[in-house]
């Protein structure tokens, strides 16, 4: 019988994580591109991140044109994106010192660099997004904003070096620019499908191959 799943979460229907989604809005609307390849993933985070913010647009896709870009940012009246993105390859104005110099203990909101008002994640693997970023060019003329030194809590996924998840890397922006954001709320259904993972697979498997990653 073929599975069923949940139109919101996009989870198998008994696995529906739509109880554990608290909406709230960001300091700052989002669009996130969402390779192909990561709707086949039951782990992904971009849906649930998508689910939890009312500022925040999923799209995806392998090409995603320019102008349906901006227009979706344009929603929420945005029309400068910064992009979120690791390697520090692609674009010519890169922001390194931004969020560590926050990290130092700053109490106060603070601003997107290069006077952006909004963000561009692209969710999917290292060779995904690399993908991304290989066929939609018009993405190497933004402002990239690299996230590195974050320790992710999602163990059960291998992530990119020194990477987050998608729905992690957003909760770190979000924080730093609205100190009053909710990353329990934000998080909230990641972390229950991170302990449901858990729960399934039983805890003996989970302490020998996951617990000293
Ligand atoms: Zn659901």
């Amino acid at each position: 019988m073929a599975r069923t799943y949940c139109s919101v979460c996009e989870r198998a229907i008994q696995i529906c994580l739509c109880e554990h989604i608290q909406q709230q809005t960001a300091a700052v609307p989002t669009l996130v591109l969402r390779h192909t390849d990561e709707t086949r993933h039951a782990k992904g985070s971009a849906i649930l991140a998508a689910r939890s913010l009312s500022n925040i647009r999923l799209l995806t896709g392998q090409l995603f044109a320019e102008p349906l870009c901006r227009y979706a940012l344009a929603q929420f009246n945005a029309r400068s994106p910064v992009l979120l993105y690791a390697p520090h390859s692609y674009a010519e104005h890169q922001e390194e010192s931004w969020l560590p110099s926050l990290l130092a203990g700053s109490k106060q909101d603070q601003r997107l660099p290069f006077g952006c008002d909004s963000v561009i994640a692209l969710d999917g693997t290292w060779r995904n997004t690399r993908e991304l970023m290989l066929k939609n060019t018009w993405l190497h003329k933004l402002p990239v904003l690299g996230l590195m030194g974050f320790k992710s809590e999602y163990v059960l996924r291998k992530q990119k070096p020194n990477g987050v998840s998608t729905i992690e890397a957003l909760d770190i922006i979000y924080r730093f620019l609205n100190k009053e954001f909710s990353t329990e709320k934000f998080l909230s259904s990641f972390r229950a499908m991170q302990a449901a993972q858990i729960a399934k697979m039983g805890d003996e498997i989970f302490l020998r191959h996951y617990a000293k990653r």
